[in-house]
């Protein structure tokens, strides 16, 4: 197969729009990641989704809509927090897991009978909806397993030939995947941190909890409440090792061979290859620049990465959430 380059203007929604209408496959922007949308209703454009990533099907997907009319077709007893919710962050990086409406087909929830819905702000994505008519559904548009996209050429590097066709639009704003909060259990329960935090929306949901895999390995055996958090994920080939705590620069150099995923603020400081993946004050340049700079490890030509954690306050906690399971949960306390 061959993957179109569609621009970023009026011609390339028009014909991405063409292409899911007809039940095909495309990569398109968000402010999150780039994403790989297929109509939500369509079965046979679903499962191309997760051929062409070679995704788990237990792993379900994020429905994107245009607007609050198009919720109520995908969901079904939509409950009044959903609504107060859409109010405060819709358009933007939150996904909701609400009961499933029956026109939207199970293999998009793995079975599930709830549905992940989220409305995105970036003007392409939001575009593409509109024009196509359809509810997409899109997961991250990486091969499964490495880092999420957050620019054209991470899809391409993963999934050109195999896909129909890629939207060419700049980098991602937000740099990691969506805050995942369901509603469908009591209390609520934040599911995968994302740019919207948790302060954020206790403002809307006091009673919020905060699913355990969130920070740590879900326990062998045990089911998952949110089935992505399971895999080891976000991963470049070398082996990355999260190093949490203080003395980083000096922890590195004393270390043979190895590369490192580090601040800017402790660059000057580290002799081995690094790649700095953004300022430790700022969480969110963290966010930003993670999923690029772990696809630059893998040119450091080191077999062992050692990746300094960030603070988990704030875009903080989803930057370590990912970092956590790109190192396959092996971490270290300098
Ligand atoms: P991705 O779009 O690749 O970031 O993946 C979407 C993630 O959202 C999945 O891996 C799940 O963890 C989560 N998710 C999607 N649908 C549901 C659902 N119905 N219930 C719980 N979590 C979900
Ligand atoms: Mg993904």
């Amino acid at each position: 197969m061959i993957t179109k380059r569609l621009p970023e203007n009026s011609e390339g929604i028009a014909e991405a729009a063409r292409i899911l209408k007809a039940g095909g496959i495309v990569a398109i922007p968000t402010e999150t990641v780039y994403g790989l949308a297929a109509d939500a209703r369509n079965v046979a454009a679903v499962e191309k989704v997760f051929v062409a990533k070679g995704r788990p099907q237990d792993n379900p997907l994020i429905v994107h809509i245009s607007d609050i009319e198009m919720l109520r077709t995908v969901a079904a007893d939509i409950p009044k927090e959903a609504y107060r919710l859409a109010e405060r962050f819709w358009p933007g990086p939150l996904t909701m897991v609400l009961p499933r409406d029956e026109s939207i087909p199970a293999c998009v929830s793995a079975g599930l009978s709830t549905v992940a819905v989220r409305m995105p702000s970036h003007e392409i994505a939001h575009n593409i909806i509109k024009e196509s008519g359809l509810p997409l559904a899109a997961p991250s548009a990486n091969v499964s397993g490495s880092p999420s996209p957050t620019k054209a050429t991470h899809v391409l590097e993963d999934l050109d030939g195999k896909i129909d066709a890629v939207v060419m639009s700049g980098d991602c704003a937000v740099g990691v995947e969506s805050t995942v909060v369901t509603l469908c259990t009591v209390p609520p329960r934040l599911l995968r941190p994302g740019g919207v935090t948790v302060d954020e929306l206790k403002e809307v949901l006091p009673t919020l909890a905060v699913d355990p895999a969130v920070l740590a390995e879900p326990e062998e055996g045990k089911p998952v409440a949110s089935p992505g958090m399971k895999y080891k994920h976000y991963s470049p080939k070398s082996d990355v090792i999260m190093v949490c705590g203080e003395g980083f620069a000096d922890f590195v150099n004393s270390k043979p061979d190895c590369g490192a995923l580090c601040f800017s603020e402790e660059a000057g400081d580290i002799d081995c290859p690094h790649v700095v993946y953004g300022s430790e004050k700022n969480p969110e340049t963290l966010a930003e620049g993670l999923f690029s700079a772990l696809r630059e490890a893998d040119t450091l030509g080191a077999d062992t990465v050692y990746a300094h954690a960030p603070k988990t306050d704030g875009v903080g906690l989803a930057v370590y959430n990912r970092l956590i399971r790109a190192a396959g949960f092996k971490v270290m306390e300098l």
